[in-house]
């Protein structure tokens, strides 16, 4: 394997791009990778801080004419390895939002985030298909499905891309939808970065400019009454509520609020769009499942839509496994809590489970390679990698998987955590796996994007 110095590179790579090109060992590279999962720091061999498709495409072409694995990184919410000796493009420069109001979509830079989109579209009455966090990036979400506060009524982010551009592993750029290429197109929604390096993506936008929503705390001591009522209860909600719950174990910080911080607690998610009115009739009966510890569902803005999960803002180092749930019955409600409930002594900062169904069960207009549509529920674990527990964790988190084995599926692939070819080839059924792969060896016959969640390494 070639290895590089930082000559050879100003020499040689540096006057393709615009913007800067660092090797592992320069000082500004660990700033230019930060990540917000930090439980790998990246190692890459070279770093291209992309400005421009252009850019991109002469990188792509610089790491194969060398050999080199290329990876792509906009915010490193979903980094799954160290990226060691790869070419890595940073798109966090490539920073464009433009909104039309008229044909409701949105056209977006490859580096940026949901918040930059939901604040553009706003002043249209018009919102995003973001996910719970608004600082995830626009590209990698959708690419990987894209499950978000309202996918109940409009169904998965990757149901509404309608075009994007990328680069492919000959360097070309391209500009993919239904009618220049199908199969890729269809592949891309879904099948995450194994096909290039998304440069730009356009989407559509939704009506939406409030909700009723929010999240209720209850104590952990009525997990099973929360929990038992949550399963039958979401059965009778419309398409225009969506819904989960977590079981949380709040770390003992002294910004979280008092009646939380340090306690086990049980955390109901609720988006409702509809009259307040209509969203409070709803939730009466979880309302009414046991005494709350904070009641936070009211009306608000779209804008503040991070609110309802109240997803960590800083980085940290953590660790999810993730599946799908075919039924959560009332044993595999008993099974959850005796893995993860009240009870146990288990360091899982999250065990959550959204609740699937209406327009997210449903194939998109154009379809696309989303996998997970056929379930009822997701279900995720989640825990820190720090100190002896990144030894044990990804074990911690894979063991609740199993328990809940009798009730699940596959997974939805933003939501898998770390996992080779095999894994992911798995969520798929034999036929789109066939599909899959075919576009991959079209469009990427050396495997250069082998990063992140891969079908072939
Ligand atoms: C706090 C948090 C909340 C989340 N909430 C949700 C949620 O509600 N619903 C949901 O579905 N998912 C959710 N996720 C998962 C998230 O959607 C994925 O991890 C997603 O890949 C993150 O994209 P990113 O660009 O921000 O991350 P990055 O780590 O920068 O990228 C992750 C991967 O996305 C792909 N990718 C990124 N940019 C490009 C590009 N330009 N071209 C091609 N591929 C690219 C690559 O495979 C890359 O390895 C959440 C994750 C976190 C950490």
């Amino acid at each position: 394997m070639t290895t590089f110095s930082t000559p050879d590179l100003i020499e040689d790579l540096a006057p393709l791009v615009a913007g800067p090109v660092l090797t592992g060992d320069d000082p500004r590279t660990a700033d230019e990778v930060a990540a917000f999962n930090t439980t790998h720091t990246p190692r890459p061999a070279v770093v291209v801080g992309a400005t421009c498709a252009a850019d991109v495409a002469a990188a792509v072409r610089w790491a194969a004419a060398r050999g080199r694995a290329v990876a792509v990184q906009s915010t490193g919410h979903g980094l799954l390895s160290d990226l060691a000796d790869t070419v890595l493009v940073t798109t966090g420069r490539m920073s464009t939002v433009a909104v039309d109001p008229v044909a409701r979509t949105a056209r977006v830079g490859a580096g940026v985030r949901w918040a930059q989109v939901i604040e553009a579209a706003a002043p249209f009455g018009l919102a995003p298909l973001n996910g719970s966090s608004s600082r995830v990036g626009v590209i990698g979400y959708p690419l990987g499905g894209g499950l978000g506060p309202m996918a109940r009524r409009y169904g998965f982010a990757a149901d509404h891309v309608r075009r994007a551009e990328l680069v492919s592993a000959g360097g070309e750029i391209l500009s993919v939808d239904a009618a220049t290429d199908p199969e890729l197109f269809w592949a891309l929604r879904g099948g995450k970065g194994n096909f290039g390096i998304v440069t730009e993506l356009e989407f559509d936008l939704v009506p939406v400019t409030s909700l009723y929503g929010g999240g209720i705390f209850f104590p952990g001591a009525a997990a099973a009454d929360v929990l038992h009522t949550y399963r039958t209860w979401v059965q009778s909600l419309p398409e225009e509520t969506t819904t989960s719950i977590a079981l949380l174990r709040m770390p003992p910080l002294p910004e979280l609020p008092e009646p939380l911080r340090g306690q086990f607690v049980v955390h109901l998610r609720y988006a409702h769009l509809g009259s307040p009115q209509e969203g409070a009739a709803l939730l009466a009966p979880m309302r009414a499942a046991a005494p709350t510890v904070m009641d936070l569902v009211a009306e608000m803005p779209y804008a503040a839509v991070d609110s309802i999960h109240m997803d960590p803002t800083d980085p940290m180092p953590a660790w999810e496994r993730g599946a799908t749930l075919r039924a959560l019955p009332a044993e595999a409600v008993d099974e959850l809590l005796a893995v993860a409930g009240p009870d146990v002594d288990v360091p899982l900062v999250m065990v959550e489970v959204r609740h699937l169904g209406g327009a997210a069960a449903r194939p998109a207009r154009v379809p696309n390679a989303v996998a997970g549509r056929d379930a009822a529920f997701t279900l995720l674990a989640l825990g820190p990698m720090a100190g002896p527990l990144a030894e044990t964790m990804p074990a911690i988190t894979q063991s609740l998987v199993d328990r809940m084995a009798p009730w699940a599926g596959g997974a939805l692939l933003n939501f898998l955590g770390a996992a080779g070819p095999d894994r992911v080839l798995g969520l798929w059924d034999d036929a789109d796996r066939a599909r899959l792969l075919a576009v991959k060896h079209r469009l990427d016959p050396t495997t250069m994007f082998s990063c992140g969640h891969a079908l072939v390494r």
